[in-house]
């Protein structure tokens, strides 16, 4: 009769596990939150479910905050092109034809896929937002979604898309917490400078993110100094658009004083090292000068179409060995500042109290597997899990205090892959269909 007991709250006591400070410890979760970390209470453990951490350790889940969840559609298809044939022969085509139902499965996959390497929380920018929405929701994962504002200088799409955001903004109020609606303008060159206002006066006014991929190519970079007579970053400052909310995805081609600018403005940036490198958009990432101007800096994975896979480890190695390469200084971009922004400082452009193992922090946390041998010995665990390790050593996987993951089950698995690969079928078949009759 016990578990009738409707005041009984729900807990979790992970037991001798490794944490990142290369401890031993013991974390408790009561509820969503994180309520003790190191040594736990007898009396406060008491009903809580044990998970047995020997051999593992305990990490803060990533926060993946640049992607675009549903494209899971096109992994593998149209790789080895430049960025714009890319876009408008392969992918753009495709796209026309989904549905909010596609974007959901798509959606369900990639959240199978992050909760399997260990991604607890991410930041999309997609079409039908609804449809990643509803399976965010399901998953129990956490993520902001922007809807893509996408006007190609057409005044009936630029009006329409601000008509969704009024229609999404108000949808999405039907979701839980852990689901947040954001804005999507996609870049400086989709979308009007008179949009890109209008997006941040909407963000301002609903206290929303503003996720925008900016600087992502020198072709973008030199289409803007021709176009807008200045850079993007201080095209955007032009605007007056820079501010706290804004959160710019890939931010390569820029100078020393257009990252000031960002500092001075509290502005986000995103490295997303394996879509730029295989996409050749550029490599110089001014990861350190970035962190000591103290922009907050998040990592993310981008598209499956671009990076190939949603798997946080694999950005964060790519995001140091990168920066070591191309400044030819070994200590740049640290295992330990490269992880923080995979995590903590993720989770702060989230605007989500988590990202650590702290006691007060949401409950967003993994159990890694210890003795694959690319985990052993463990000299020091954040290394291991930027320079060693793979998505596929996170043995459990837990958000907001519920366990998502367990021994690399996810429940519902096996349904996700096949819904999955049946509308991915049918939406290639559709576009084949149309491209054939022009
Ligand atoms: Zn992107």
């Amino acid at each position: 009769m016990q578990d009738m007991d409707m005041t009984k709250k729900n807990k979790i006591y992970i037991k001798n596990a490794l944490l990142p400070g290369q401890t031993v410890g013991d974390v408790l979760i009561t509820e969503n939150k994180i309520t003790h970390v190191g040594t736990v209470p007898e009396s406060e453990c008491q009903g809580a479910e044990v998970l047995d951490g020997t051999d593992k350790a305990v990490i803060p889940g990533f926060a993946n905050t640049h992607t675009h969840a549903a494209m899971t559609y096109f992994r593998g298809y149209g790789d080895d092109l430049d960025l714009m044939d890319w876009l408008n022969n392969m992918v753009w085509p495709v796209e026309a034809h989904l549905t909010p139902e596609d974007v959901y499965w798509g959606s369900k996959m990639a959240c199978v896929e992050m909760i399997k390497s260990g991604t607890t929380a991410f930041l999309d920018m997609y079409t039908f937002p609804e449809g990643t929405a509803q399976a965010v929701e399901e998953s129990g994962m956490r993520a902001v979604l922007s809807y893509t504002m996408f006007d190609q200088g057409n005044e009936e799409r630029a009006k329409l898309d601000r008509e969704n955001l009024d229609k999404y903004l108000n949808d999405f109020r039907g979701f839980s917490d852990r689901v947040q609606f954001s804005v999507g303008p996609h870049a400086i060159y989709t979308v009007s400078g008179k949009q890109l206002k209008y997006a941040h006066e909407f963000a301002k006014e609903h206290d929303l993110l503003v996720h925008l991929h900016l600087s992502e190519t020198y072709v973008e970079w030199k289409e803007a100094c021709r176009k807008y007579g200045t850079t993007p970053v201080r095209y955007l400052n032009n605007l007056g658009i820079l501010s706290p909310r804004l959160v710019l995805a890939h931010s390569l081609w820029m100078d020393s004083e257009e990252l000031q600018m960002l500092a001075d403005n509290g502005c986000s940036t995103v490295h997303n090292p394996a879509s730029n490198m295989k996409l050749a958009s550029g490599y110089r990432f001014r990861f350190d000068e970035m962190r000591k101007k103290g922009i907050k800096l998040g990592i993310g994975t981008d598209g499956c179409s671009s990076s190939n896979t949603l798997d946080m480890t694999t950005a964060m190695r790519l995001a140091s060995f990168l920066a070591k390469a191309w400044s030819g200084d070994p200590k740049a971009a640290p295992a330990r500042d490269v992880f923080e922004s995979a995590t903590k400082t993720g989770y702060e452009i989230l605007r989500v109290n988590g990202g650590e193992i702290s006691v007060g922090s949401v409950a967003d946390l993994c159990l890694v597997d210890l003795t694959v041998p690319e985990m052993t010995p463990v000299h020091n665990l954040i290394s291991n899990m930027v320079y060693s390790a793979c998505g596929s050593f996170i043995d459990t996987t837990i958000v907001n205090g519920k366990i998502l993951m367990r021994n690399r089950v996810v429940e519902g698995e096996e349904e996700v892959r096949e819904q999955f690969l049946k509308h991915c079928h049918d939406l290639f078949e559709r576009s084949k269909k149309t491209t054939n009759k022009k």
